[in-house]
């Protein structure tokens, strides 16, 4: 199927050229990132050559199969591990260490057991050393908005799933990122639960324009949130094409269901088919 003629994508290394004019400045440059762990078997090149920049309030998604760098990707990105090539840049601005305005979300949650969900969510309050009183009204704020009202002081164990995931998204969300990172957040969670966090984390992006770096291997998942998705393979981890997702927003669950909407699916299928990750059929 010939749907790649009508879609709009950046082969990663004109991703980078086309830094000299992107359509919106670029927040976050990434310039030949490398990354390479050291193990008792040797290097494990995990990223070679990443070229990306990250436009200031996209919702940017990451998608590749298990094992291609993605959340070394983030990782690197959030400062939670050293590049080992190349350059990171915050406008404009070398990079090390974890960008300031940052909030993370991992695919397990990491919520303290012993802790209220209310004191986990407070918890970046801490990290930050500012008052928690001062942030408990934007704390019940966020538990509420994410339909935790109720559930302040009860424990993460008392919570489904897809609770704790959510409060998860109020603690990284309670300083008011300006960079949020999110490692498949919706990974472990039932279809039904994914759907409505899909929905919820729509409607935030679309209130609060923050710029979300999504790491997903769910190819529905990724097009129906993001303004770009980038596509990775691995062994190097590397990137192989950076597309536009042209739907309209505010963006429904049954967008899903329209012909645009299978041609992007179509059109990543397609590339991952030819990349031997996926059978097409
Ligand atoms: P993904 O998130 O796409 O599944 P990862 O970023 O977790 O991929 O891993 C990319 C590659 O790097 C894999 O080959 C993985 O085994 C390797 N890797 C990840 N973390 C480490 C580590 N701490 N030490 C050594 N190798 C690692
Ligand atoms: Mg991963």
């Amino acid at each position: 199927m010939r749907t790649a003629l009508a879609m709009k994508t950046t082969e990663p290394a004109a991703a980078v050229a086309a830094g000299a004019s992107p359509p919106a400045p670029a927040y976050l440059s990434l310039d030949g990132v490398g990354k390479a762990y050291g193990s008792r078997h040797g290097a494990v090149q995990a990223l070679a050559g990443i070229g990306l920049e990250v436009r200031e309030g996209e919702f940017l998604s990451i998608l590749g199969p298990s094992g291609c760098g993605k959340s070394t990707l983030l990782k690197c990105i959030g400062g939670l591990e050293d590049i080992t090539g190349g350059s990171l840049r915050l406008r404009g601005r070398p990079l090390s260490g974890p960008p300031p305005k940052a909030g993370m979300v991992f695919q397990r949650d990491v919520l303290l057991d012993w802790r209220t969900v209310l004191d986990n969510v407070l918890i970046t309050a801490e990290f930050l050393r500012l008052r928690r009183e001062d942030l408990k009204p934007r704390a019940l704020q966020l538990l509420q908005r994410f339909g935790l009202s109720g559930f302040e002081n009860r424990h993460p164990w008392e919570l489904s799933g897809g609770m704790r995931q959510r409060a998860s998204i109020c603690r990284a969300l309670l300083c008011d990122p300006e960079l949020l990172l999110m490692d498949e957040p919706f990974g472990a969670l039932d279809a039904m639960t994914r759907d409505d966090l899909n929905l919820e984390l729509a409607r935030i992006w679309q209130d609060t324009r923050k710029t979300v770096i999504f790491v997903t291997h769910g190819i529905s998942e990724a097009i129906f949130l993001s303004d770009r998705v980038v596509m990775m393979d691995r062994n190097p981890g590397r990137i192989v094409e950076v597309l536009d997702i042209d739907l309209p927003r505010p963006r429904h669950l049954a967008l899903r269901e329209t012909p645009e909407f299978g041609r992007y699916v179509a059109h990543i299928r397609h590339l991952f088919a030819g990349l031997g990750i996926l059978k097409e059929g």
